[in-house]
């Protein structure tokens, strides 16, 4: 279905990203991935889907708070695939602390990396969708985007903030084959929750198994996580012809979370 689509997706090297990655490469898209990683690793991922689906596969470095670097990614997509067709904006990070004590720099780096990225990739994407009157923005947002939860005030700030500029830039393109839409999903079992399971663990004493189920009864009504596998499908559902009119939609995956 993507044969001779160029997708970028950020923050792949991991989780949600690399099970977009995979969806994506599978319906014959050619992948760009972007995220921190060890090298050796970054290049087994390569192969990997490079063997898997024979589709071009390359990587970029670029942190996503920089946006020079950000710059320097997009001419290197052109470069190397001609313009971008699918834009896949899924980097993330996250901090919880309460507001009076959440550090400046960790505020700066969540809304650089989760909100202002997914603008910088996005202006320098459109010109090169707009050229070829097709492309598919997808922005990871989260459960987080639409509802909030205490001690993560940057994080839902940044999320709330990409479920605006998605509805912004679909309205914009309304008239062309380019669509935007946000995918909102509830926990999903990455390093990036794992992190906030070790330590619930840790300050509430209690094993890493109670933990991430206490964590799930709290918000996720199915009591079972979301998978990367997934949220992949649906990008790719995002990507087909049938979802053409599927435009600005924040669309929740969350194991019935919102619908409490
Ligand atoms: P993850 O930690 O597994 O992966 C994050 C990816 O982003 C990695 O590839 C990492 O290298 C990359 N990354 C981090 N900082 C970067 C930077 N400065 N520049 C470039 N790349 C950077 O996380 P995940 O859980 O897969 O999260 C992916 C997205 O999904 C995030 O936007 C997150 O907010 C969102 N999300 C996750 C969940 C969840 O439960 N895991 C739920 C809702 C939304």
């Amino acid at each position: 279905m993507l044969k001779n689509k160029t997708a970028l997706v950020t923050g792949s090297t991991s989780g949600i990203g690399l099970g977009i990655a995979h969806a994506l490469a599978a319906q014959g898209a050619n992948i760009i991935l972007n995220g921190f990683g060890d090298a050796d690793e970054i290049t087994r991922l390569k192969n990997s889907i490079f063997q898997q689906y024979g589709v071009q596969v390359s990587h970029h470095h670029a942190d996503m708070t920089q946006s020079t670097q950000i710059t320097a990614m997009m001419e290197f997509a052109a470069e190397q695939h001609g313009a971008i067709d699918i834009l896949v904006n899924n980097a993330g990070i996250q901090h919880v602390a309460l507001i009076e004590d959440f550090p400046i720099e960790k505020w700066d780096a969540i809304l650089a990396i989760n909100l202002s990225a997914a603008f910088h990739t996005t202006r320098l994407a459109l010109p090169g969708m707009k050229n070829k009157n097709w492309g598919r923005i997808i922005n990871i947002a989260s459960a987080h985007g639409l509802v909030a939860s205490v001690q993560k005030s940057a994080y839902v700030a940044a999320k709330h903030g990409l479920i605006g500029l998605t509805k912004v830039t679909a309205l914009e393109n309304a008239h062309t084959n380019i669509t935007c839409n946000a995918i909102c999903p509830g926990w999903v079992l990455t390093p990036l929750v794992q992190q906030q399971i070790d330590k619930r663990a840790v300050q509430e004493g209690i094993s890493n198994e109670s933990a991430k189920k206490n964590l799930l009864s709290e918000k996720q009504p199915s009591g079972e996580f979301v998978t990367p596998e997934q949220i992949g499908a649906l990008a790719v559902f995002l990507c087909s012809d049938a979802a053409n009119q599927v435009r600005g939609a924040a669309w929740n995956m969350d194991g019935g979370w919102l619908a409490q």
